[in-house]
């Protein structure tokens, strides 16, 4: 696949241009709600130029990963009160690297709610919720960056 049929740089695009924006934006990541379902809490990390997973990251791609998932990962706790975040990383529906991290909810756990949520399970939906999430995620996480 190239960059130009890819959904995740067209993503990058669009969000460039309508105002939605990223959560947040380093120099080589970028952070957005989940991109195929509007979970509350949930985000997808993904590479700002398009690489098809961690193998093609350069150096300093790499180098930013592990803080970045860090810092999303603790702002997810901190706005949506679940301790536990899940992260993942499949690259089947969208091969450009890109990882999806948030809180189970809808009272799944563990495989139960990565199933739900791969098999985009509306129940988990909450368009409303989602959105209001996305602004307290987008406020935590353009704060100082943590230790
Ligand atoms: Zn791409």
């Amino acid at each position: 696949m190239t960059a130009g049929g890819c959904a995740l740089c067209a993503r990058a695009g669009a969000l460039a241009t309508t105002g939605r924006g990223w959560l947040l934006r380093t120099v080589h990541w970028g952070v957005s709600t989940h991109p195929a379902l509007p979970v509350p809490g949930w985000v997808a990390v993904q590479t700002l130029r398009h690489t098809e997973g961690l193998a093609e990251l350069s150096r300093s791609e790499a180098a930013e990963l592990g803080p970045l998932l860090s810092r999303v990962s603790a702002a997810v706790t901190q706005v949506t009160g679940s301790p536990r975040v899940y992260t993942y990383s499949l690259g089947e529906g969208c091969p450009h690297t890109h990882i999806l991290a948030g809180p189970p909810q809808g009272g799944l756990r563990g495989k139960a709610f990565i199933a739900a949520l791969l098999d985009r399970d509306e129940t988990l939906a909450d368009q409303p919720a989602a959105d209001r999430t996305a602004v307290r995620l987008a406020e935590e996480l353009s704060g100082p960056t943590p230790r």
